[in-house]
């Protein structure tokens, strides 16, 4: 009845998990839960934009910025337009994050500052730090 009962075993790797097909049965290997990875981008633009406020140091006082969106999503090219005194302002809580207003992914994260021109978001508490889900493969 199945047309997949005579699939050949076959691994498939992605960004969150690595998953190990035999005989159409899915083994999930490894998997890193979404809040991890939107975790990891949001630390990574958040090092960009601080190499970018220091670029600016000194010579930009009310001026706006230009700094990347924290939202952590994957493809994210959006950019926020604020102060440095502002940006700084965000930073003095390390849960708190700016993205631009229609990034805010409220199951992990709640508004804290809502402006025209961005939103500050604080991280959830609770939110799962990461899911590791293990199975050993037949061998
Ligand atoms: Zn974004």
């Amino acid at each position: 009845m199945s047309a997949r009962e005579s699939h050949p075993a076959r691994f498939f790797f992605s960004m969150t998990a690595r998953v190990y097909v035999e005989e159409g049965r899915p083994i999930i290997l490894f998997m890193s839960s979404r809040e991890e990875r939107l975790a990891r981008n949001e630390a990574m633009s958040r090092e960009i934009n601080e190499r970018l406020e220091d670029a600016n140091k000194g010579q930009l006082s009310d001026r706006y910025l230009r700094l990347v969106c924290e939202c952590g999503r994957d493809f994210c090219d959006r950019v926020v337009a604020i102060t440095a005194a502002e940006y700084e302002e965000i930073r003095s809580d390390p849960v708190q994050f700016v993205v631009v207003r229609d990034h805010l992914i409220p199951d992990v994260e709640r508004v804290v500052v809502e402006t025209d021109r961005f939103l500050i978001v604080a991280k959830r508490e609770g939110t799962p730090a990461g899911v590791a889900v293990e199975e050993d493969p037949r061998s």
